[in-house]
C-alpha cells in the first residue's frame, strides 16, 4: 500500500459527508469526476419519475396541475434551490435553459438601468465565458442597443466605469476551474452603478455563493451539474427581491402574467420572481429534479465546499507524486479563495489520454484543445477515487 492509500483511508473514514454516496446509482468499481457535465443519478429519481408518468399523469390526469403540485413547481423547486445559493425564499424559479435564462437576465439588466434613465451603453462580458452565454449576451447587446464588450474577469474593475450597463459574469470558469471573487466583483459592479448577472452553473451545489449576503442582482445556472438534476433539467433564474417589482422580462409568457388563466389580451408581470416563469413548465424533468434534491437533505453547503478543497487537494497531491514532473500541468488554481471543485490538467495528447483514463474505469472530460478536465462532486466522490485516479492517470503517462 502506497502512502496514499493509507491516506486515503483516513480521510474516507473521516468524512462527514461519506454516506451519502449510497444515494446515488454509481458502480464501486468506476471513479466518476464528470459529475461538473452530468451529475450522477439520485437513487430516488427513478421511482419520482414513474410515479409521475404512472399516476399523476396517466391517473390523475388534468387534475394534477393541482393535485399534483405541477403549476407552483418552479417557484417550489426555486425555494429549494435558494439555500444551496444563500438566498432567500421567494427569488428563485426554475424552468428553461441555462442559455434562455441567461438572455432573460441580460436584457432585463440593461432595461433595469434604462429605467433609471442613465445612456448606458456597454455590456461587459467575461471573455473566457463558456460560449453560450457569449453567444446570448452578444444577441442581447444587439437588440438592446448596446456594444458587448468580452473583457477577463481580472479586467472587469478597470473596464466598468458610466458607460456600462450590465456585466455577466461565471463564478467558476468552466474550463480552468478558476473561482472568481463574486462579492467583490459585485461590488465594483455596483459601484460603477450597472447591474451584476452572475452564471453558477459551476459553482451551484460544489460551494457556497452567497447571492443575498453579497447583493447579487440577477443569477442563473444550470441544474444538471453539481445538483444532479439529470440530463437537460431545467435551469433556474435569481432575482434579488428589491429589483423584482423593476424586473422587465423581455419572454413574458402566460406563465408569469399576475393572472395567468384570466386569459387576458394585456399583460401585466406577476408580483415576484414569478416574472421569470414563460410558458408551461417541463414538468417531467422539473420533477426529477426535484426528487434529486433530497439528497441535499440534512447536507450543508460548508462541509461540501470543505470536503471539495481537500479532494482537489489530495487530486494535486497524487498527481504530482504518480504523474510525476513535467507530464501535466494544472490550470487550476492553487490557492483555495480561487479553486472551485473541479482540476483541469493541460496534457499532450489530452483527448487520448481522457480516452484511456475513461476505459480503465476513471470518467473526466477532455476540453479542447489539450485539456483534462476532473470534476469533484463531494456527494458522492471519495478520498480513494482520488488515489485511484491520480494513480490510473500516472500509469496511463507513462
Ligand atoms: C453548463 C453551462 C451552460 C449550459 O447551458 P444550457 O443552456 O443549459 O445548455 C451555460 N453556461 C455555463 C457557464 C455552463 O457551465
Amino acid at each position: 500500500m502506497s502512502e496514499f492509500t493509507t491516506r486515503a483511508g483516513v480521510l474516507d473514514a473521516a468524512d462527514e459527508l461519506a454516506g451519502v454516496r449510497k444515494q446515488f446509482v454509481l458502480e464501486d468499481d468506476v471513479v466518476y469526476l464528470d459529475g461538473n457535465s452530468l451529475g450522477a443519478l439520485p437513487a430516488s429519481v427513478p421511482g419520482r419519475v414513474e410515479d409521475v408518468v404512472r399516476r399523476q399523469w396517466g391517473e390523475l390526469r388534468i387534475r394534477s396541475w393541482d393535485e399534483s403540485g405541477w403549476w407552483t413547481a418552479p417557484e417550489r423547486i426555486g425555494d429549494r434551490i435558494a439555500p444551496l445559493v444563500g438566498a432567500a425564499a421567494g427569488q428563485i424559479v426554475v424552468g428553461d435553459s441555462t442559455s434562455v435564462n441567461v438572455f432573460k437576465a441580460l436584457v432585463a439588466a440593461v432595461r433595469l438601468v434604462d429605467s433609471t434613465g442613465s445612456g448606458r451603453d456597454e455590456i461587459l462580458v467575461d471573455a473566457t465565458t463558456f460560449p453560450t452565454d457569449g453567444y446570448i449576451a452578444e444577441s442581447a447587446a444587439r437588440l438592446t442597443g448596446r456594444t458587448l464588450r468580452p473583457v477577463t474577469p481580472a479586467e472587469v474593475p478597470e473596464a466598468l466605469g458610466d458607460r456600462t450597463a450590465a456585466v455577466l459574469l461565471n463564478h467558476v470558469d468552466y474550463r480552468t476551474g478558476r473561482l472568481h471573487d463574486l462579492p467583490s466583483l459585485t461590488a465594483a459592479v455596483h459601484a460603477a452603478g450597472a447591474v451584476a448577472v452572475w452564471d453558477l452553473c459551476h459553482s451551484a451545489g460544489a460551494l457556497p455563493v452567497g447571492l443575498d449576503e453579497h447583493g447579487v442582482d440577477l443569477a442563473v445556472g444550470c441544474t444538471y451539474k453539481y445538483l444532479n438534476g439529470g440530463p437537460g433539467s431545467p435551469a433556474y433564474l435569481y432575482v434579488r427581491r428589491d429589483l423584482q417589482d423593476r424586473f422587465d422580462s423581455p419572454l413574458p409568457g402566460w406563465n408569469s402574467h399576475a393572472d395567468p388563466f384570466g386569459m387576458r389580451n394585456d399583460f401585466e408581470p406577476a408580483a415576484g420572481a414569478l416574472r421569470g416563469r414563460v410558458g408551461t413548465p417541463d414538468i417531467l424533468s422539473m420533477l426529477a429534479l426535484e426528487a434529486a434534491l433530497e439528497v441535499w437533505d440534512g447536507v450543508s453547503i460548508e462541509a461540501v465546499r470543505a470536503k471539495s478543497l481537500a479532494l482537489t487537494d489530495f487530486f494535486l497531491e497524487c498527481v504530482a507524486a504518480y504523474a510525476g514532473e513535467g507530464r501535466v500541468e494544472s490550470v487550476t488554481p492553487v490557492p483555495h479563495a480561487e479553486r472551485g471543485s473541479q482540476v483541469a490538467l493541460r496534457c499532450e495528447n489530452a483527448g487520448e489520454v481522457m480516452k484511456r483514463l475513461i476505459e480503465r474505469g476513471v470518467v473526466g472530460d477532455f476540453r479542447y484543445p489539450d485539456v483534462l478536465r476532473f470534476g469533484f462532486t463531494p456527494l458522492y466522490v471519495g478520498f480513494a477515487d482520488v488515489e485511484r485516479a491520480g494513480r490510473v492517470l500516472g500509469e496511463v503517462l507513462g
